[in-house]
């Protein structure tokens, strides 16, 4: 029994091995001191998970466990233990871009796709290294498919990374995406798919579909602005038509559709339309959450990205930026207190890669979740919303070997998640050193 000691190397950043190859059936036992299941609302004390392959074989208590005689130990008992996380909101083909530095269109305008993808490499290997196992990454804003090809070069072993569920280009209108305010008479490339009918809407979802998309991504609301009653105002974009032929498409293949959706009308139609996730949902109004409750539509609310890079007080940006912080803290609590599905989601991208991710986790719990409950909305509730249930998002009998292991409570303290030490994804460790 090969006895491998992480307490002492957990105070300084360890050395990090990528394993390339995929572990056989050889048996990994985790000891765990506080295991955080990803389902159960109690931690258990002095847990054993025993690993045989890249899945979670057994989880038991330490006093009845059986470790088989060749299993490599890796000793977390002074940690907390949680399955890896799953961030279900994420751009890995945006790098927080500065606008000094031309913003959202110099990375369209001039970077070849090879260095794009580049970044997204790293990107990858940094959601990775805090922790986050899974990401669904909603759309490459104007880098094509090539998310599609990091998932492929993720999941043969080329590269490290997140198991991923990709969405490819995303769709929206004519007017309804960046590039924008060029020259008319110049042909702008644009940062979603654009389609104008519910003919054209479906024909770029056949096609997103047919080139790899896990997930449709839509922008139903676009501009937003606020209006002459000082409510947040967001300009439509696709029809309830052109959503449901998206939609019906989509599910016709056994995927989902997660709409981007701010307030007001783009918001009522992406519900009325059908769509699967809500993402970021600003202003929530009670029809809205009456109707998602019905219909169990996600809501992936991504607030940290809104409490950044807020323009000036007394301008007409500044205010609007204000008003959505508030105006997404009352739709949380809101949609929090009526039971919606709420999951875990952050918009990593429009936050540079180089801040930790799990600070929307500080955000929920401000906002009134508990520590508990933030931590299964990175886990087993969203396994659920990726059809994954069981496979992820959990430790139990059955799972993928996905392990973090912490140097805290994070049930006392929810910043601890920012300092994720262990990583395991797949049974193979990325990380055994950390903060
Ligand atoms: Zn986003």
């Amino acid at each position: 029994m090969r006895m491998v000691k992480l307490a002492a190397c957990l105070l300084f950043v360890g050395t990090m091995a990528f394993s390339q190859e995929k572990p056989s059936q050889s048996v990994t036992v985790i000891r765990a001191g506080v295991l955080i299941d990803g389902k159960s609302d109690n931690p258990r004390r002095d847990q054993v998970i025993v690993i045989r392959g890249n899945r979670i074989e057994n989880v038991s208590d330490a006093s009845n466990a059986k470790i088989p005689a060749s299993a490599t130990v890796i000793d977390l008992s002074r940690h907390t233990v949680l399955p890896g996380l799953i961030d279900a909101h994420t751009h890995i083909f945006l790098q927080g871009e500065d606008p000094a530095e031309g913003g959202y269109d110099a990375n369209i305008l001039k970077q070849p796709l090879s260095f794009r993808a580049a970044r997204a490499t790293v990107a990858a290997r940094h959601a990775l290294e805090q922790g986050f196992t899974t990401l669904r990454d909603v759309e490459t804003e104007g880098a094509g498919y090539g998310d599609v090809g990091i998932k492929q070069a993720i999941n043969a072993g080329f590269i490290p990374g997140p198991r991923l569920f990709v969405a490819t280009r995303a769709i929206s209108t004519t007017g309804g995406y960046n590039l924008e305010g060029y020259a008319p008479e110049l042909q702008m490339p644009k940062g979603a798919q654009i389609a104008d009918g519910p003919v054209e809407a479906r024909k770029a979802a056949r096609e997103q579909l047919d080139h790899g998309a896990d997930w449709i991504k839509v922008y139903m609301t676009h501009r937003s602005w606020i209006g002459k009653n000082g409510d947040l105002v967001s300009q439509p974009t696709l029809t309830v038509e052109e959503l449901k032929a998206i939609v019906d498409e989509a599910h016709g293949w056994g995927k989902k559709v997660a709409c981007h959706a701010y307030s007001g009308i783009g918001l009522h139609r992406a519900l009325d339309g059908g769509c699967d996730s809500i993402e970021h949902g600003l202003d929530l109004d009670d029809a809205a959450i009456a109707q998602m409750m019905k219909q169990g539509t996600w809501y992936c609310p991504t607030l940290a990205v809104y409490y950044k890079d807020w323009a000036a007080e007394d301008t007409p940006e500044g205010k609007r930026d204000r008003k959505r912080a508030e105006a997404h803290a009352a739709s949380f609590k809101k949609a929090m207190k009526a039971g919606v599905k709420i999951v875990f989601g952050t918009d990593m991208g429009g936050i540079s890669w180089s801040e930790p991710i799990a600070q929307e986790f500080s955000r929920m719990v401000d906002l009134g979740m508990s520590p508990m409950d933030a931590i299964k909305s990175a886990t087993s509730r969203a396994s659920v919303m990726l059809d994954s249930e069981g496979d992820i998002g959990t430790l139990a009998p059955g799972a993928y070997a996905d392990v973090i292991g912490v140097g805290g409570d994070p049930l006392k303290d929810i910043k601890i998640l920012e300092s994720v030490g262990f990583v395991m994804k797949d049974g193979a460790v990325v990380k055994s050193g950390g903060k």
